[in-house]
């Protein structure tokens, strides 16, 4: 799966890992997940199987966090094909309170992004076997 697919969905009906099945599960019942590695406590978002840091297994644990701020953010011009049709877009990392960050699309944004506004972590379901999630400002 591409960085690109990423922000825009999860396709649920893809062969997947045991792991991230359980990933796409929750996402399923708006819930988000985190991993934590057991070792060194590293976390992740979103989850990764194996810690980066010291190559653990992680475990997989529910993200609570729904409120962050705007850490950084591109506007998109040229997108993709695919996405030719919601340029331009704006795909930001939001920073939650624990520190983690996430990467998502805004979607609804009326004037232009600034670094620091807050930002609301929703779910959206693209189809009948795609689900993302987004932020709302
Ligand atoms: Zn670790």
């Amino acid at each position: 799966m591409s960085e690109k697919e990423l922000y825009l969905g999860y396709a649920t009906d893809k062969v997947v890992t045991p792991f991230f099945r359980k990933f796409l599960e929750a996402l399923e019942q708006e819930k988000l997940m985190k991993s934590v590695c057991p070792n060194c406590g590293t976390e992740f978002l979103p989850p990764r199987q194996h810690c980066q840091k010291c190559l653990s297994e992680t475990e997989l644990k529910e993200f609570t966090e729904r409120e962050a701020k705007l850490y950084s953010y591109v506007i998109v011009d040229f997108p993709p094909e695919s996405l030719a049709s919601r340029a331009p877009y704006v795909v930001a990392i939001g920073e939650f309170p624990s520190g983690l960050r996430l990467t998502a699309h805004i979607t609804n944004l009326t004037s232009m992004p600034e670094v620091g506004m807050p930002l609301k972590l929703a779910f959206d379901r693209v189809d009948e076997k795609k689900i993302t999630y987004k932020w709302l400002v």
